[in-house]
């Protein structure tokens, strides 16, 4: 069901890396509100870096290392205020000045606070680790009213309720919506951009909570969903989700549409321009999700939404994991008695290994790994009652597509197009959303770009 709620565009640390990124981003930020009714409602990371250099900071005050961490908080505090500078004539910016200033200060207590401790808890972590999204969505917002934007900074430690799993917090969606109402929709209703931090949330007490790493996306997700936004946009800076693996295949496109199941399948396989589960709770919504790149607007884009593809869509994408290995498994008696599965799986669950893909035939089973520090340990303990052959050096090539489900033909020509490779294994999903073939590495950008090039060129 369309809504007629806002558009939320979330711009990621990459998007305002620096000045010139931000620059960009106030243009962007601009150009919608000039073609919609309502003016869209903005979330931002951190600049790139940032959340890392703050956690290593953290680190390091427990360990009383205090020269390190002021100068690393003097560095911090030199590139938002560069980028200050840049955005902003002095005096437009002695507001936004003192606000990140404040933040700073407050950082500077909780690393002093961590050093005396030596160690964070779990909400002074949060606590400093959130500086990055308070001071980023502060200069992005000054830089926008300075563009002539009508901007609120809201802070989002009053628009996200969260529960109090530190570092990893799951919001609260009833609380959040309420939230939402009174502190972004007055401000949407005035006409002006609310401008908030992503990542960073507080419990019903209003403690300080981050969700976790690569968050923005979450809130950008959890907000859209309180508001019924119209679009969720989250700007980038790749086209979108691209048919094939930009490094192994050459001229690959962007995917215009994915569904929701098809978008889970490929992050898996590290086309990780966003972590699905993070946007579940616009998807949940019906809302469509949009990725988009900061540095070349003019593009359409990935759109993710809980729509099947068109019938006529073959594929998705084609998707890849490289230098995993696959462990052959043989029954040592005649068929495979019953328990057998469960054994072998048991002895991967003791050595905390997960494995990707998984084939059975009536006497063996065959699976990959990709982790294999843990390798000989079970390969010995498999032994005990199995035949086991260790091979190494494949890789996983996969084929994504909801349409695989309805056309067997699709499998076919799939599995076709990679006639003459040996192969090692063949798997389709029970989502059957994917056919997954086992090929040794070598061969995989050859594979690939034949697969490619039957479905897409
Ligand atoms: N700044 C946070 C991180 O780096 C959240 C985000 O960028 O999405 O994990
Ligand atoms: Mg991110």
């Amino acid at each position: 069901m369309a809504t007629a709620g806002p558009i939320v565009m979330k711009f990621g640390g990459t998007s305002v890396a620096d000045a010139d990124a931000i620059g960009r981003v106030v243009g962007i930020v601009k150009g919608a509100r000039d073609s919609s009714g309502l003016p869209p409602v903005v979330i931002v990371s951190a600049m790139s870096g940032v959340t890392d250099r703050l956690l290593e900071l953290t680190e390091a005050a427990g360990r009383r290392r205090d020269a390190h961490v002021l100068n690393g908080v003097a560095d911090l505090s030199r590139r938002h205020f560069e980028a200050l500078e840049r955005l902003l004539p002095p005096e437009s910016a002695s507001d936004v000045l003192a606000e990140i200033a404040a933040h700073l200060d407050d950082l500077r207590a909780l690393l002093k606070a961590t050093a005396i401790l030596r160690s964070a808890s779990p909400s002074a972590h949060d606590a400093i680790v959130s500086s990055g999204e308070l001071m980023n969505s502060r200069l992005l917002a000054a830089a926008l009213q300075h563009g002539g934007v009508a901007t609120a900074w809201v802070d989002p430690r009053r628009a996200i309720v969260t529960d109090d799993a530190h570092t990893k917090a799951a919001p609260l969606a009833d609380p959040t919506r309420e939230a939402v109402a009174r502190e972004i929709l007055p401000r949407v209703a005035e006409g002006r951009v609310p401008v908030l931090g992503g990542f960073v949330g507080a419990t019903v007490q209003g403690v300080t909570t981050t969700l976790g790493r690569g968050g923005s996306d979450y809130s950008a997700a959890i907000i859209g969903a309180a508001l019924d936004a119209r679009e969720i946009q989250i700007w980038t800076d790749v086209d979108g989700m691209m048919t094939a693996d930009p490094r192994i295949v050459s001229g690959p496109r962007v995917v215009p549409h994915l569904s929701f199941g098809e978008a889970s399948e490929l992050a898996y396989f590290g086309a990780k321009v966003l972590h699905p589960s993070t946007i579940l709770p616009a998807v949940a919504k019906d809302i469509p999700v949009r990725i988009l790149n900061s540095r070349r607007a003019d593009g359409g884009g990935t759109r993710i939404t809980a729509d099947p593809p068109a019938a006529d869509r073959e594929l998705a994408a084609v998707a890849c994991k490289r230098h995993v290995t696959m462990v052959e498994i043989t029954s040592t008696r005649m068929l495979m008695a019953h328990g057998f599965l469960r054994r072998v799986f048991e002895v991967f669950e003791r050595h905390r290994t997960a494995v990707d893909v998984v084939t059975t035939s009536e006497v063996s089973v065959s699976v990959t790994v990709d982790d294999d520090r843990h390798l000989a340990a079970i390969v010995e303990d498999l032994r005990a009652f199995a035949e086991v052959n260790v091979e190494a050096d494949l890789a996983i090539l996969c084929a994504v597509g909801d349409n695989l489900r309805n056309d067997p033909r699709i499998a076919a020509r799939v599995i076709g197009a990679l006639e003459g490779f040996p192969v090692r294994m063949v798997s389709q999903a029970a989502s059957r959303r994917n056919v997954t073939i086992v090929l040794r590495d070598a061969d995989l950008a050859l594979g690939m770009a034949q697969l490619h090039r039957e479905f897409f060129e």
